[in-house]
């Protein structure tokens, strides 16, 4: 059941996203089998007790793992290029797991500033009522600046590849180096970049997140995270800093996990077996199925997507009623050269831009658009809007809002997958009418 060690073929994204995770065999369902079953079916007590001893492959209970779940596990394993993976019911679980799983009470956390606002609540509220302490640092700090961060009890980095909604490109070689240096994984939130236009284990980042909820499955029809392991840290070379990795685990029959589940697998299987077995935050198989079904067309979405906000983004650094545009691969950009060197293909359809007049202005723009909607979500096939100083961001001081890149009368457009030239006249229909 726990071991997720997978055959690493050399393939493409494009054949990945569409085939990867379930092999049918000779008569066997093409499509992807939703296992609607809480509960899995033994011969012998015997049998059943060497799945709970962690000494054999195989199911129990759906809380822990179940089949279809596992097979969209894995092929989100091979499009990052990790050797494990599991599904979580939302982006939040992920990260939650992500950084639970190497961190405890009295534990310290580095993270970039500029990282979506549920996370940053989930750390510096949620978490740090746990006992976890976090730093956050500015994404454009210096490497020195990024050292002087750390502290003997720091257990990981984290940051997102482009920050929601702030769309901040991540250095993750300079992140990686730094958490490197200090003995620690860095850990990556890829949700906007996807592994299509980015993936970060090939910059030096040793567990990657998502919120499946946005472009992967990305038809808006379902929540969803995951957590993908490079199977590259070495945290054997660390026992003093991660026991919970190198030492018998009492709550699971004395097992230990680098030693049992190698360097591939560790961190997954002690997150299923530890974090899954007690906060139950497990996917339906229906909701894997419909990520599954997104992942197989993401590689020309995320092209539509990168193509309609790109043209979406020149229009209105083009009109005079926007006073800023912020979309990473507009030449005018400052995270251009980081977009280029780590999102060649294009960085996502999220742009973000204020109107002359601020906050009331912004307003009332959103208010006149038909096409695109108000709405809190991005990264889906339809356009959507929000303003996140009075919506999702709300919680958040002035100073808070600054650190985290969101201007008070910053609007944050979701370019969906509609004919781009529809989506410019809505957008310059409601610019003419405030
Ligand atoms: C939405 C989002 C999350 C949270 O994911 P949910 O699926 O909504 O729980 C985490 N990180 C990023 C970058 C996100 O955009």
């Amino acid at each position: 059941m726990l071991t997720r060690r997978l055959n690493m073929k050399k393939q493409n994204i494009e054949t990945i996203c569409v085939q990867g995770g379930y092999n049918p065999g000779n008569g066997q369902p093409r499509q992807l089998p939703i296992v609607q079953s809480t509960t899995y079916r033994y011969d012998t007590s015997a049998d059943m007790g060497k799945l709970f001893d962690l000494e054999s492959d195989g199911y129990m209970y759906s809380r822990l793992a179940n089949p279809t779940c596992d097979m969209v596990a894995k092929k989100i394993a091979a499009l990052e290029g990790g050797t494990a993976a599991m599904l979580t019911s939302s982006g939040q679980a992920a990260n939650f797991f992500a950084i639970f799983n190497i961190a405890s009470c009295k534990d310290h956390i580095v993270a970039s500033s500029t990282i979506y606002g549920g996370t940053f609540n989930l750390f510096s509220v949620t978490m740090q009522r746990m006992g976890i302490e976090f730093t956050f640092v500015n994404p454009d700090c210096t490497e020195e600046e990024l050292n002087a961060a750390f502290k003997p009890n720091t257990k990981a980095v984290f940051g997102e590849t482009i920050a929601n909604p702030a769309l901040t490109v991540l250095d993750i070689e300079k992140f990686a180096k730094a958490a490197h240096d200090h003995g620690v994984p860095l850990i990556i939130d890829n949700t906007f970049a996807t592994p299509v236009n980015c993936r970060p284990f090939e910059w030096g980042a040793d567990i990657v997140t998502h919120s499946t909820t946005k472009y992967m499955e990305g038809h808006a029809a379902t929540i969803g995270g995951c957590i993908v392991d490079s199977g590259k840290f070495d945290w054997a070379k660390y026992p003093d800093k991660f026991p919970g990795l190198c030492t018998p685990d009492e709550s699971y029959h004395g097992v230990t996990y680098t030693e049992r589940f190698g360097l591939e697998g560790a961190f997954i299987t002690k997150a299923v077996a530890q974090l899954m077995r007690d906060f139950g935050a497990t996917p339906s198989p229906q909701s894997a199925f419909l990520l599954s079904l997104g992942l197989e067309s993401l590689p020309i979405r995320m092209e539509r997507h990168c193509s309609n906000a790109m043209k979406m983004a020149e229009f209105l650094e083009s009109n005079d009623k926007v006073s800023w545009v912020n979309y990473p691969d507009l030449e005018s950009n400052k995270y251009h050269e980081l977009a280029k060197k780590y999102l060649p293909n294009g960085s996502c359809g999220v742009i973000s831009f204020g109107i002359k007049g601020g906050r009331k202005k912004a307003e009332e723009f959103m208010g006149h658009l038909t096409l695109a909607s108000i709405e809190t979500h991005v990264a889906d096939s339809r356009t959507c809007c929000l303003h996140p100083a009075s919506s999702t961001h709300r919680q958040m001081t002035d100073i808070q809002l600054a650190e985290a890149g969101v201007a008070e009368d910053l609007i944050r457009l979701s370019v969906g997958l509609e004919n781009i030239d529809d989506l410019i006249e809505d957008v310059k229909n409601a610019l003419n009418q405030i």
